[in-house]
This record gives structure tokens, sequence and C-alpha cells, in this order.
């Protein structure tokens, strides 16, 4: 069956509750044991003290370490992607920096793409080098052998242990190869030491970009995003195979960075509409950029649906590696950051908010905003500049949507 039509029952059996056709919240520190016996063999499983009988699961022990709303919502999460297994956290961040605690040691080299989401890029150039633990960046469009000249360059090739990126790129769209990464990754590979592929998915997943299809060992997601979607609830998570799951899920039972009962509720609410939210965002997102596209206010519009034949290497990145342009577009007005400010500040039904994939359409200034702290000559090389607005296009009607723009471009003077 396909994912969307298993949203609302997989992983969960009423009979365990009441008959309750809904999971409830399992809103409890920890679980009652039938017998000292079975307590015993739960931790066994939980420490792998000895390796699990034909047919045996782990019992619920404590919420750290698990909870029914948070297995099962992990279990249906790995269905979008085909995945082994998903690890929950209360946040994006601690899912992506649970990753690098886990997988990077002192001496590394991490290669991350440019620009990354503002929490990720702190962590990886103020937190990460006091354990030692190196990095190296590129920015989109530069090519296969351009990358390979910069890690060799470094001195550090042979010390590679994780490429991070993040495609398309905040707030621009520009694409990254997820092949060429994996194709990268796999030379700097030994027999003792893969070099690990992570995608923060949270831009195009886990509808329009499968990053484990194209050799990824981690899709990581801002659950705050598209996976929740009603901009109510903060909570992250990382797909990959069971075993790589299974330490990042280790890991977290040290760090207690889960997600809590009442997130994983809500998640498991978000998911059920999950396919049609995102549909009809993209569907929106097509009309507003095509909207854009011909205004004489407008000077150039960034969205993945525009691309044409035309644009070459990136058109047939886009059909390659994406099954949607997806409902995130940024455009940039004609003049400079006081043009886009009389937009932001004129507009009556999109919110002037950061954030992205919710149901509400949202407006915001990266250069000022979300992008701030980037250097400013590395933010105008991206083409982040004052005159950028960047768009979260939500699930009101496209009508609308359009009025509100048409009417707060009609007020820049
Ligand atoms: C929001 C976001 C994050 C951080 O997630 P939080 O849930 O806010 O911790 C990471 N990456 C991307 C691309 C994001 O948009």
């Amino acid at each position: 069956m396909h994912p969307e039509s298993l949203m609302m029952s997989y992983g969960y059996k009423p009979e365990l509750s009441e008959g309750a056709i809904k999971c409830p919240i399992f809103q409890t520190s920890t679980f009652v044991f039938k017998s000292a016996e079975e307590g015993k063999a739960f931790f066994e499983l939980a420490y792998g003290l000895r390796a699990p009988h034909e047919k045996e699961e782990m019992g619920l022990i404590y919420s750290r370490i698990n909870n029914p709303d948070l297995e099962i919502l992990e279990g249906r999460i790995a269905l979008w992607e085909k995945a082994g297994d998903c690890a929950v956290f209360e946040s994006g961040m601690s899912a992506i920096t649970t990753v690098m605690l886990e997988f990077l040691q002192p001496g590394d080299l991490l290669l991350t793409s440019s620009p990354v989401y503002g929490g990720t890029d702190h962590f990886i150039k103020h937190f990460l080098p006091k354990f030692g633990i190196n990095f190296l960046e590129f920015k989109p469009h530069e090519t296969y052998d351009q990358i390979m000249d910069r890690i060799e360059k470094s001195g550090m090739g042979d010390r590679l242990a994780m490429i991070f990126v993040e495609t398309p790129a905040n707030p621009t769209n520009a694409l990254i190869d997820l092949a060429d990464m994996r194709k990268i990754g796999d030379h700097f590979s030994t027999e003792e030491k893969r070099v690990l592929l992570a995608v923060d998915n949270t831009y195009m997943g886990p509808l329009w970009q499968k990053p484990l299809d194209w050799g990824a060992d981690f899709s990581i997601y801002s659950a705050t995003k598209y996976l929740g979607g009603h901009s109510d609830v903060i909570a992250g998570a990382v797909v990959g195979s069971t075993e790589i799951v299974k330490r990042v899920k280790t890991l977290r039972t040290f760090l207690g960075n889960m997600a809590g009962p009442w997130t994983g509720w809500l998640l498991l609410r978000s998911l059920e509409t999950l396919k049609i939210r995102m549909e009809e965002q993209a569907r929106n997102a097509q009309k507003v950029a095509h909207w854009l596209e011909n205004h004489p206010k407008v000077e150039k519009v960034f969205y993945l649906g525009l691309l044409k034949p035309e644009d070459g290497e990136e058109y047939e990145l886009f059909k390659r590696q994406y099954t949607s342009p997806g409902a995130m577009l940024s455009f940039d007005v004609k003049g400079g950051e006081t043009e886009a400010f009389q937009f932001l500040n004129s507009l009556k039904l999109i919110h002037l908010a950061v954030s992205l994939g919710s149901t509400e359409s949202l407006a915001q200034h990266p250069a000022t905003m979300t992008h701030a702290g980037v250097d400013p000559a590395h933010r105008e090389e991206l083409g982040i500049t004052g005159k950028m607005v960047r768009l979260s296009i939500g699930v009101e009607n496209h009508e609308d949507i359009i009025r509100d723009i048409e009417q707060a471009l009609e007020t820049i003077g």
C-alpha cells in the first residue's frame, strides 16, 4: 500500500487501547512490568546484553528509551522513504546535532554545502571545532571536479567522514546533485570507513525528494516544517537504515533529546494529511510563481517550477532528483531592502514570520532574518540580497494569496 493509505493505522493496535480508533497520548514517564522476570528481559535487550529470542520484542520501559506514540510515529515516517527506521527528536536541531555527534570524531573532516540552516551552520563552525572536527564548505553550482579539488587542496581527504548537504538550498532553490555527493563519498571511503552522506530533507521531503535512493545514509528533518505542518510544534526526525538509526537512538537515549509523547501525538495527526497538504501547497506555489514572473515590480523569481530545458544541467537535475517543484519560492523585488520591507509590511493574509511548510502562507526577508548570520560578502555571492523575499506557500485559496501579494506589491512606491 501507499504510505498515505497507512498514515491512519500503521503500527497501532486498537485492542491494546480499549478499542480507541486513534492512538491515545501515552503521557507517562514509566511503564509497569508484569513481573520482575519481564523487567529483567526488557533491560537485557535494551542494554544489548543478549540477542532477542525468536519473535521477542523489546517491551516498554521508560519514555526516554521508548514510548508508543514515538514508536508508532517513527514507523510511519520511515514508510515515506521505505527506510529501515526513524528516530524522532524534540527539534530539527537535535536531530542534526545528534547525527553529527554520533558519527564524527576528533580529527575528522565534515564537508558541507553552503548555505545551510543557520543553527546547523553555527553548530558546525562554532561548536564542532572545540572537539577538533574540521569543516570544508562548497557552494551550489560548484561542479564535482571543483569540489574534489577543494578536498584534495585541504589535505584532509583521508579524514573525510561525513558530507552534509541541504538541497534545494534555502532560499535560492539552487540544487545539489546527490549522486555526485555519493560519488565523492565513495571516492574517499575505505574498507574500514564509509564516508556518510547526510541530507537535510526539510524543504522537499518526504514527498518530493528521496535522498536514500541516491545513496544517502541519513535523511534528516525539521519536523517543525512540512511533517508537522501547522506551526504548532517543534520536532525533528532522522530516517535511515535500521543499523544506522539504532546508533542515533542510542545516543538520543543518553542525550535525552527524544520527542515527548505530546509532540509525537501531534505529528501522528499531522501525517494523516501530509500528502494532501504538500500537494495543495505545491499547486498554489506554481500559480503564485507564474503570476509573479510577469509582474513589473518583480525582478526575478527563484522557483524550481520555472526551470526550463534551456537551463540545461540545472533543469536535468531538477527532473532527475525531484518529483515536484515544491512550495518554497523566493523573488527579488525591483529596488532593495526598502522596497522589500514595504512589501512585507503591507501583507494582510500572508504572515510575516520565519519557518516554512505550514498550512498558512509565510513571508520573510532572508538577508536580515534567516540568513542575517551569513557573512555579508558570502551572502551577496549566494544572491541573498536586500531585495529578496522568501515565501512559504500554504493551503489558502491561491486567488487570495495572489491578491494579497498583488496589493502588497502595489504599495511599493
Ligand atoms: C527549521 C530548519 C531546521 C531546524 O529545525 P528546528 O525544528 O527549528 O530545530 C533545520 N534545517 C532546516 C532546513 C530548517 O528549515
